[in-house]
């Protein structure tokens, strides 16, 4: 683009200045800065010819040709108006294209500025010379990197654009698959537990009370869940702790927890239902002693437990953790 502007004094020594992006260099034109007083050929206005006419005043130097366009070709203007000395030549459009302007190709005229602007543009100055006005032009390059810098500028900011949101589709792609998949793998293992606790309360031992029974008789007995005392004639689930519990209002419990609500004791691991590979036992006699092992290791000690009442809730969490191993461990023995 080439920056266009000019000055004229009006009749009433008013200086008018008009400046305008409006121009465009030719493509055989050298980039440079070029200055003077606007001159237009005499006669035929499209400067056409080896050797046209200048209607200028030979004291003023630097004159800039206005030619318009058509005729003859963009180099003969051009070179007709080099030949005469000329310091830079303005082609303006044909009637009729408005403010249009085409990338001039001049390639046997080099060396001069050459540009183009609309026709718009051209006629307004050209009926101001015609009428006796100086008219002073300055073509210079247009906003510096002009067109290279909106390219460059659009492909950046469409690159960075396409980075941020494909950035944006793959996190969001990625976090609802991960959402998705950890809501599956817990959906499936809260089932798996579910129906492992099934098996589980099957295995508990359950009792109808009788009157006379400790638990109905002594007021420190209650149902934990419940909060209520026992009474003759309720059907009461032991667990693998030794707590006691209504079946009923045990069984919803442990479906959801898994665990005793008076001392935590896992009764899954308790009654080695999550090893499927442990055979079944019937409900035995709480075995005395427990034994402490490492995952698939050797036993490493044992802890006498005679009291399943002992305050000490390691010694219960330790005994009720390894049911399965002890067990394993008395059928060893036997
Ligand atoms: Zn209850
Ligand atoms: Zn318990």
């Amino acid at each position: 683009m080439a920056m266009v502007e000019i000055s004229y004094d009006k009749r009433n020594n008013e200086t008018v200045d008009k400046y305008c992006d409006c121009g465009v260099y030719g493509r055989n034109s050298i980039l440079e800065k070029a200055s003077g007083v606007v001159a237009l050929p005499k006669g035929d206005p499209k400067g056409c010819g080896s050797d046209p006419v200048y209607n200028r005043n030979s004291s003023s130097p630097p004159w800039i040709a206005l030619v318009k366009r058509g005729n003859c070709t963009f180099s003969e203007k051009i070179n007709g108006a080099k030949r005469q000395g000329a310091a830079g030549v303005v082609v303006y459009n044909m009637d009729g294209s408005g403010n249009h302007t085409t990338h001039m190709a001049h390639s046997d005229a080099t060396g001069i500025v050459a540009i183009m602007i609309g026709n718009f543009q051209g006629m307004e100055i050209v009926r101001l010379v015609i009428n006796g006005t100086d008219v002073r032009m300055l073509i210079d390059l247009g906003s510096p990197h002009g067109l290279w810098m909106d390219t460059y500028w659009l492909y950046f900011l469409s690159i960075a654009f396409f980075i941020v949101t494909a950035a944006s589709i793959t996190y969001f792609v990625f976090i609802s698959a991960n959402r998705l998949y950890s809501l599956n793998a817990h959906r499936r293992t809260e089932r798996k537990l579910k129906s492992e606790a099934t098996k589980a309360i099957r295995r508990l031992q359950v009792r109808k009370l009788k009157t006379g029974d400790e638990e109905t008789t002594s007021d420190s007995h209650m149902c934990a869940v419940c909060i209520e005392s026992y009474k003759a004639g309720e059907v009461v689930t032991v667990l693998t702790c030794d707590h006691i519990f209504h079946k009923a209002c045990i069984e919803p419990w442990l479906l959801q927890r898994r665990t005793c609500p008076m001392c935590k004791c896992d009764i899954l691991k308790a009654l080695g239902v999550d090893e499927e590979t442990k055979e079944s036992l019937s409900a035995e006699s709480p075995p005395e002693v427990t034994v402490i092992t490492v995952t698939g290791g050797e036993p490493m000690y044992e802890v006498p437990l005679t009291d399943p009442e002992s305050p000490d809730p390691e010694s219960h969490q330790h005994r009720y953790d390894n049911g399965a191993f002890d067990r394993d461990s008395m059928a060893g023995r036997r």
